[in-house]
């Protein structure tokens, strides 16, 4: 049995690998000097700007230090404490944010739909918003979205604006869990623009840490009214970084030159490359289509095991409780195929 040396790459967690070296430089480059604090400096505001020729379109930004205080604090602002946030079975407001989300909402319930592979349709959100209109249920006022899903999956323009229509028929805002925004625009080959703001988004949540940031999220609403207040509700949660500019300068790395979609591109294609070696093994089966940065497969137990005794770490408890299989932006050609190496050698070694 090999054990698998420290900082050796795993496929457990796109949150497994490091800082993007543009992200380092930018870190290094502004620590020179004194600067503003909490975010009234140059390159804070350079930040912002950069989204928003992202974007291609007016909005309001926001750094927070993680995905869970973006969805909760961004979810909580368009709610009332009585209101519902309609979501998938499968999402992380639902699954992985201990309850955020009612917290920060102050008792906002969460209304889960049922939609394959990960997805929310127009019908779910127009199903659980006439199912009960009576004052004793909670009133339904926000959709919540992940692009991409929690099983690797990735809403087309149509889907999402699909289910925009059926939001504004039920007077519904429309809020976008975006931790893995960057791998749904790299499939898609769409303008960030054309799956949000074209399609209704109100605010976004976009994810810095598994695009190759050490921490920190960006907030954007693209509904301008409903970000008037939402610096308090940073403030009081404890999300207003007061070195802000160290967030923001990792952002300027990201979106300076494009580094964002590049490092997207690449993890999504080391995924591609590892369903494509695993298809050719019979043990091993497909349970959602690739199209992010995750192959989810099903695998013998003693396989698994297996696998683990060798050193490597992934998570079989996300979506349909089967091994899921992250790439990153660093994921080297190599790990794939020392990966496949070992479960080959693990399904010989089980027979
Ligand atoms: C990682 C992730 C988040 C953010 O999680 P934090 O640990 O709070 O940063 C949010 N949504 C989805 C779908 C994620 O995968």
């Amino acid at each position: 049995m090999t054990e698998r040396r420290p900082g050796g790459q795993q496929f457990a967690s796109d949150n497994y690998a490091g800082i993007c070296p543009e992200a380092l430089a930018y870190m290094n480059k502004v620590n020179a000097g004194h600067e503003p604090s909490y975010g009234d400096d140059y390159w804070t505001a350079r930040a912002c700007d950069l989204f928003r020729e992202m974007f291609e379109a007016e909005c309001e930004v926001f750094f927070v230090f993680n995905g869970t205080a973006g969805n909760a604090l961004s979810m909580a602002s368009l709610c009332q404490s009585y209101h519902g946030m309609i979501c998938h079975r499968v999402a992380h407001v639902e699954t992985d944010e201990c309850g955020a989300p009612e917290f920060f909402s102050h008792g906002a319930k969460l209304l889960m739909v049922d939609g394959e592979r990960g997805k929310m349709t127009p019908e779910g959100v127009h199903q659980v918003v006439t199912k009960r209109t009576d004052i004793h249920y909670p009133r339904p006022r926000v959709v919540s979205v992940t692009q991409a899903t929690e099983v690797g999956t990735v809403y087309t323009p149509a889907e999402l604006k699909a289910i925009h229509e059926a939001a504004q028929a039920h007077s519904l805002k429309l809020q976008m869990d975006g931790a893995r925004f960057a791998n749904a625009a790299a499939h898609l080959e769409a303008p960030p623009r054309a799956i949000t703001v074209d399609v209704g988004v109100d605010v976004l949540c976009l994810g810095g840490s598994k695009n190759g940031l050490a921490i920190g999220e960006a907030v954007i609403f693209f509904d301008l009214a409903a970000a008037e207040e939402f610096a308090y509700r940073c403030k009081q949660a404890g999300q207003l970084a007061a070195k802000m500019r160290f967030i923001a300068a990792q952002w300027l790395g990201l979106l300076d030159n494009g580094a964002w979609l590049r490092y997207a591109r690449h993890a999504n294609a080391c995924a591609a490359l590892l369903e494509e070696k695993l298809k050719s093994i019979p043990e091993v089966e497909a349970v959602f289509p690739r199209e992010a940065n995750s192959v989810f497969v099903r695998m013998p137990d003693p396989v698994i095991a297996s696998l683990r005794e060798k050193g490597w770490r992934f998570y079989t408890f996300i979506g349909s409780g089967d091994a899921r299989l992250m790439c990153s932006w660093d994921t080297e050609e190599a790990s794939v195929e020392a990966f496949v190496d070992d479960l080959k050698a693990a399904i010989r070694e089980r027979r």
